[in-house]
């Protein structure tokens, strides 16, 4: 037996890796098993290149909880450490790692929430054990060795008995710590971040039922037997090939993503890409309406198959995190904080790489399938508006498949809108005039009358249709939309018929003086001569820009 003291700079690291992750303590776990699965992974490309002459067979690794004893064993099969390994990997450079990692961040990263994002490692099994045992053999022919290390810088080193490859880390759970001895928090816990590790991970047993034999009793109980109850999916479908997956395994993944969520995706995008950055993953379109007030957090992060984090914010443009799904990168930095994030080059380009993906994504089915990707506008729309608005380049490329539904429900692109009324909607400088509603039955009298000019009228109603307006404008520069009860409707180039208001001199005179007194506000436009004699005998307009200026006040700053 050796014993020996970790090279230590301040006196006693651990009570400040204790104290210090107060709220993140269970992400111990995570790094436990990333450790497990690396090592296994490890092993598996030493065999496969022939440098280690041993069977790789079929390992997995095991969470096993031991209340009584107040213990947690994390066990796998991977490559193990030597004696000298021990020295070299926990002793010195885990726990420089670790205390590096501290020096560096005990200041800022408690309040920006990053810390459960970066990996203490192996050391952060001091956060809730108040003892920590390695018992580890080698696949190199040496003997085993068995590590104890109590949360002091002393540390226990002697041989041990164990016979197979691979390593056992048992913490023995502090007193602060008994959730970690709770089969469910466990459980939890390894759902939560490890549902999708390379690894099978076994927690447990359960039983399977087996087949019932051919000349079973009609009432015969069918056999159980004991099974590995493996929590995760080593091969989640983002980790595949596009071409090597159907729609209906892509549904299914969302279910596995989403175990609570009934409705199906209406579509999704398969990104991977490795050059100039390591990206793959899977985003879901879901049914949105006009919601913009959706749960935003349902994007998940993952690292190499370990989950991370479910808030995106900063790494994907704003309007994506509407939609659902998983990234993984490895090339994400995650020990900073959000904004030197968005300022981060690599992100930058991993944003816009998103971003170009959703928008190629979006044009293929529209150009695929237009009646369907029609069916399916009022469910995305606010994304792709709300897009538009916000990233310069995703406007650009939503020429292409934005739609302008009609109040007769007829869906134009803007190049297709701006053909079809160029003839008949110009105001004196040749403007084009696009005449819109936002409310079918409300303001129907004045649809009517456009619509008897042989105007056309567009339904936009979703919630940042002022912003996306205003925005269109401001881009396209010969262009105005007017609702078609705004003043403004005017400005177009009257076609030859008269409308006639019905109504005689007196009649006007009287109406005149009610509607002044009962429309105090003046900003409004008190019409006599109807745009449609036939069904109103006097129309209230109001001007396009006051009404938008309220609306875009109502709705926020938008884009
Ligand atoms: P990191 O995983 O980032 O290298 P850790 O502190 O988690 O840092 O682990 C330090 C080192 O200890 C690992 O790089 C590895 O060499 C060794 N190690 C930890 N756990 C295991 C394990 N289960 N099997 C083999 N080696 C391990
Ligand atoms: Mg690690």
């Amino acid at each position: 037996m050796s014993t020996g003291k970790i090279n230590v700079a301040v006196e006693n690291i651990f009570p400040l890796i204790k104290k210090f992750l107060y709220s993140d303590h269970e992400i111990f776990l995570r790094e436990l098993v990333s450790n497990a699965t690396d090592a296994t992974i490890k092993l598996k490309h030493l065999t496969s290149i022939g440098e280690a002459k041993v069977d790789y067979g079929n390992p997995i690794i095991e969470v096993k909880v031991d209340k009584e004893a107040k213990k947690l064993h994390i066990i796998d099969q991977g490559i193990g450490m030597t004696e000298a390994e021990v020295q070299k990997y926990i002793n010195d450079i885990a726990f420089s790692g670790a205390e590096e990692f501290l020096d560096k961040y005990k200041d800022t990263a408690k309040d920006s929430g990053i810390i459960g994002h970066f990996g203490l490692g192996f050391y952060s099994a001091f956060m809730v054990a108040s003892k920590v045992e390695i018992i580890t053999k080698s696949y190199k022919d040496e003997p085993a060795v068995h590590w104890v290390c109590d949360g002091s810088p002393e540390f226990e080193l002697t041989t041990a008995e164990k016979t197979k490859r691979g390593t056992e880390i048992i913490l023995h759970i502090a007193e602060d710590s008994t959730e970690f001895l709770e089969e469910g928090r466990i459980r939890e816990l390894l759902t939560k971040y490890n549902k999708f590790m390379p690894v099978p991970i076994k927690f447990g047993t359960k039983e399977e039922e087996l087949p019932l034999p051919e000349d079973a009793a009609e009432d015969a109980e069918p056999e159980t037997k004991t099974v590995d109850n493996i929590i995760n999916n080593p091969n989640p479908a983002w980790t595949k090939q596009p071409t090597d997956l159907e729609d209906k395994d892509y549904k299914e993944f969302y279910r596995e993503l989403y175990p609570m969520q009934f409705e199906e995706p209406l579509f999704h995008i398969h990104l991977n890409v490795d050059y100039p950055f390591n990206l793959t993953g899977i985003l879901y379109f879901p049914r949105l309406g006009k919601d913009m007030n959706i749960q935003r957090d349902k994007i998940q992060l993952y690292q190499n198959q370990v989950f991370v984090t479910d808030n995106v914010e900063g790494i994907v443009p704003e309007f994506l995190t509407m939609l659902r799904g998983v990234i993984d990168s490895p090339d994400i930095p995650l020990n900073v904080s959000r904004s030197y994030l968005q300022a981060d080059g690599a992100v930058k380009k991993i944003s816009s790489y998103i971003t170009r993906k959703v928008a190629d994504k979006l044009k293929s089915l529209f150009n695929e399938d237009r009646a369907d990707f029609e069916k399916k506008w009022d469910d995305i729309k606010v994304v792709i508006e709300y897009g538009m608005l916000s990233e310069e380049k995703f406007f650009d490329k939503a020429e292409a498949f934005a739609l302008y539904p009609t109040v007769d429900g007829t869906y134009y692109t803007y190049p297709e809108l701006e053909e079809k009324i160029k003839e008949n909607q110009t105001d004196k400088d040749g403007k084009l005039i696009v005449l819109y509603a936002s409310d079918k039955d409300a303001q129907h009298s004045y649809i009517a009358s456009a619509k008897d000019k042989g105007y056309e009228v567009l339904l936009l109603n979703s919630p940042i249709v002022s912003h996306l307006l205003q925005k269109l404008e401001t881009s396209k520069d010969k262009v105005s939309f007017v609702r078609v009860d705004g003043d403004d409707i005017n400005n177009l180039i009257k076609k030859d018929e008269e409308h006639i208001s019905k109504l005689s001199d007196e009649e006007k005179e009287n109406l005149k003086k009610l509607l002044d007194e009962t429309i105090a506000d003046k900003a409004y436009t008190v019409k006599l001569e109807a745009l449609d004699s036939t069904t109103a005998p006097f129309t209230i307009t109001q001007p396009e820009f006051m009404r938008r200026m309220k609306e875009m006040q109502a709705t926020g700053g938008g884009g």
